[in-house]
C-alpha cells in the first residue's frame, strides 16, 4: 500500500518541448539564454521545479552552478555526476547544452521507476555560462569549481550591456566575493559524464544514434581590437584614411586562409564570428572595430601557431593601414583527450542495446573538457542529421532524443 504518490517518470522529448517558449529569440531566430539573465532565471527555476518532483535534493553552489542529487539510503561515496548546461549561444538551437540535463533528469526518473538502487548518488548538475555569451569566457561555472581561473579576474568581467559580473550575480542573489575553487564539491564527485547533442556531423554517417567522445580540440578565443581615425565617407579622400574596417576584412580572410592551409595536418579551424564597428554608421568611416577570433586544433602547439600566424597578419595590414592593433587572451583550452577506462566501461554499458558505439573527436568545448582535468569524464553524443549547432537548424530526432536517454540510464546504471 502505497500513499506516497511515486515520482513521475519523465519523457526528454516532452521536457524539451516545455523548455521551447523560454527565451526563444524573435531577431536572431532560435533561443538565447544568457548568465543570469531572464530566460537563464527560468530555466534554472524548471531545473528546480523538475528535481524536486523527482524528489531529489537541490543546491546552488557559491559559482552559481545548479547541483540535484538522488542519494536513497545505501547510496555511499563520491557521487556520479552527469548533465550540461541550460545556457545558449546568441540566437543557438535548442538543444545545446539543454538535451544533457534534461536526458540526465529523465535518466534519473527512469531509474527511480525502474526500482535501481545506486551504491553512490548520482547528481544531475547544470553549469553556469557554458557558452561564455555573456561574460565572454566559456565555460565559467565550470572553471570556477575547478580553481582554473583567476577569480579577481572573473569579477573584472564586464557584459555587453556594462554590466559586470559582481552585479549580476548580486542581481540574481548570489555573491561574486564567494566565486572559486570549491574542491568539496570537487571530491564529492567520482567521474562526470556529460551527454550532449553531437556538433558535427559524424554519427549519421555511421548509422548510429549514440556516440562516445575520445578528445576534443585544443581552443582559444582572442578580442582584437583596431583603432583607425573616424571620419566622414564622402569628405574624407581614400589615400588618407585609416579605416579599421579593412584590417577587420584582412583578418576574416586571414583566419580563413590559414586555417586550411594547415587543415590537412592539424584539423585547424578558425572564425571571426564577432565584430563590433564604432561608432557603427552607413556614412562614417570607423573609430575602432572589436573582432573575436576564434581558433581550435588538435594540439596547443598547432592553436598557438595558427594564431600567431593570423595575428601576423593582422597587424601587417593595420600597418599598411596606418591603424593600431591589439589582442587580448580570452580564453584558452588545452587539447583534451576522455578517460579511456570509463569511456570502455560506458561502451559495455551501451553495448547490448547500441552495438559497437562509435567513439568520436569533437572540436566544441564542454564543461567535461574542464572537468576531466581534475576527475574521469567522458561524453556520450546523440545524432545530429545535419550536424548544424550554435544555430536555431540545431536538431535530433525525437527517437534519438530517447535513445540518448536510453543509453544514458544504461551507463548511468553500470556505474552505480
Ligand atoms: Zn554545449
Amino acid at each position: 500500500m502505497a500513499d506516497v504518490q511515486a515520482p513521475p517518470v519523465l519523457d526528454a522529448v516532452a521536457a524539451l518541448a516545455e523548455l521551447a517558449p523560454i527565451g526563444a529569440d524573435p531577431v536572431r531566430g532560435g533561443w538565447s539564454r544568457h548568465l543570469l539573465d531572464d530566460a537563464d532565471r527560468a530555466m534554472r527555476a524548471w531545473f528546480v521545479r523538475t528535481a524536486e518532483s523527482l524528489e531529489l535534493t537541490v543546491e546552488t553552489d557559491a559559482n552559481a552552478n545548479q547541483w540535484a542529487t538522488w542519494a536513497p539510503h545505501g547510496a555511499t561515496g563520491p557521487a556520479v555526476a552527469t548533465g550540461s548546461h541550460l545556457d545558449s549561444v546568441p540566437g543557438g538551437g535548442p538543444l545545446d547544452g539543454p538535451l544533457g540535463v534534461v536526458s540526465a533528469l529523465v535518466a534519473v526518473s527512469r531509474l527511480m521507476a525502474e526500482g535501481h538502487t545506486p551504491s553512490r548518488p548520482i547528481v544531475v548538475a547544470n553549469f553556469a555560462e557554458e557558452e561564455g555569451a555573456r561574460f565572454g569566457v566559456p565555460c565559467l561555472g565550470s572553471q570556477l569549481l575547478a580553481g582554473d581561473i583567476d577569480t579577481d579576474r572573473v569579477r573584472a568581467l564586464v557584459d555587453t550591456a556594462g554590466v559586470t559580473y559582481p552585479e549580476a550575480m548580486a542581481a540574481a542573489g548570489h555573491d561574486a566575493a564567494a566565486i572559486g575553487h570549491d574542491a568539496a564539491r570537487l571530491s564529492s564527485m567520482a567521474l562526470y559524464l556529460e551527454l550532449h547533442v553531437e556538433q558535427g556531423c559524424q554519427l549519421a554517417p555511421l548509422g548510429h544514434p549514440v556516440g562516445l567522445a575520445t578528445s576534443i580540440l585544443a581552443h582559444g578565443r582572442w578580442r582584437v581590437t583596431l583603432t583607425g581615425r573616424g571620419d566622414h565617407a564622402g569628405a574624407t579622400e581614400l589615400g588618407s584614411r585609416h579605416d579599421p574596417m579593412l584590417v577587420a576584412a584582412a583578418a576574416v580572410q586571414s583566419a580563413r586562409a590559414r586555417a586550411v592551409g594547415s587543415d590537412p595536418v592539424t584539423r585547424s579551424r578558425a572564425t571571426v564570428g564577432k565584430l563590433q564597428v564604432v561608432p557603427g554608421g552607413s556614412n562614417a568611416i570607423a573609430s575602432e572595430v572589436r573582432l573575436w577570433l576564434d581558433a581550435r586544433a588538435e594540439h596547443d602547439a598547432d592553436v598557438r601557431d595558427l594564431v600567431a600566424r593570423i595575428v601576423g597578419d593582422i597587424e601587417a595590414a593595420g600597418r599598411a593601414e596606418g591603424c593600431e592593433v591589439t589582442v587580448a587572451e580570452e580564453s584558452f583550452s588545452t587539447r583534451v583527450a576522455f578517460d579511456g577506462d570509463l569511456t570502455d566501461r560506458i561502451a559495455a554499458a551501451l553495448e547490448p542495446r547500441f552495438g559497437d558505439a562509435p567513439r568520436i573527436p569533437t572540436g566544441a568545448g564542454h564543461d567535461a573538457g574542464i572537468l576531466s582535468a581534475h576527475l574521469p569524464s567522458a561524453m556520450l553524443f546523440v545524432r545530429n542529421p545535419d550536424g548544424v549547432s550554435h544555430s536555431p537548424l540545431e536538431g535530433a530526432a525525437d527517437e534519438d532524443v530517447r535513445a540518448g536517454v536510453d543509453a544514458l540510464a544504461a551507463a548511468l546504471r553500470a556505474l552505480t
